[in-house]
């Protein structure tokens, strides 16, 4: 086995003393190969859990605030996930190899050019575009989750609305500096949320975001 396999199988194992139950989250998270994601500067660093820059001044997330978000979503296969914030792909990768069908969006085109390319290589459908994920995708809603990888000042009702009956959301929501993460479930037409704190993200810029 070489040295980033093994380091990979660790990542995992960390995963789970950290609280990640949920096997198809970590059987995702052990096909994924995080290193093909980070700048090769970084390569030594790739599972670590910690994040990483990745351009444009953004951060691949760190390995266990992607287990955590994604395991608080309660997912199964082909359930239809929205992702705000593609960056790199890392996350709607995970995604897509959980079974999920996965759309995820992002603001800034060249992260979304080579995180296109990553889903390509790894033979992995996920529709993607380029532009505001904070209107959502209203064509392909309802969803049964949306992600949304970075720290917003509030929940944008938009994404309520495009969520169904019954659906998850986990969402950063705080100041620019610091945020908690919100994980809803929309009942009645409502969301029903919990808070967990010690997250950190990269601002959400748009319409329903920061500015
Ligand atoms: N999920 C990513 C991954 O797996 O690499 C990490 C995402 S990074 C922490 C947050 C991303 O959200 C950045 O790439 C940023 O450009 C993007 N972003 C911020 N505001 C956005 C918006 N309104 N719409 C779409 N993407 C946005």
């Amino acid at each position: 086995m070489g040295r980033l396999e093994t380091e990979r199988k660790e990542l995992i194992e960390m995963l789970r003393s950290k609280g990640i139950t949920d096997e198809l989250v970590l059987t995702a998270m052990s096909k994924i190969e995080r290193h093909l994601f980070v700048d090769k500067m970084h390569l030594n660093r790739a599972y670590e859990d910690s994040a990483l820059p990745i351009g444009s001044q953004q951060t691949i997330s760190q390995p266990y605030t992607v287990a955590f978000m994604t395991q608080a979503l309660k997912l199964n296969k082909d359930m239809k996930v929205l992702e705000i914030g593609t960056g790199s792909g890392y996350q709607a990768s995970v995604l897509a190899m959980m079974g999920c069908r996965v759309f995820t969006i992002e603001r800034h085109l060249s992260l979304l050019n080579s995180a296109r390319k990553m889903f390509e290589s790894q033979n992995l459908m996920v529709a993607s575009k380029g532009g505001d994920g904070t209107v959502g995708w209203s064509e392909h809603a309802p969803y049964d989750a949306i992600i949304v990888t970075a720290g917003a000042p509030h929940v944008p009702e938009t994404l309520v609305n495009q969520l169904k009956d019954g659906g998850r959301l986990a969402i950063p929501v705080g100041d620019r500096e610091s945020q908690e993460l919100v994980i809803g479930t929309k009942i009645n037409g409502k969301l029903e949320t919990m808070i967990v704190e010690g997250f950190k993200f990269v601002p959400l810029i748009g319409k329903n975001g920061w500015n």
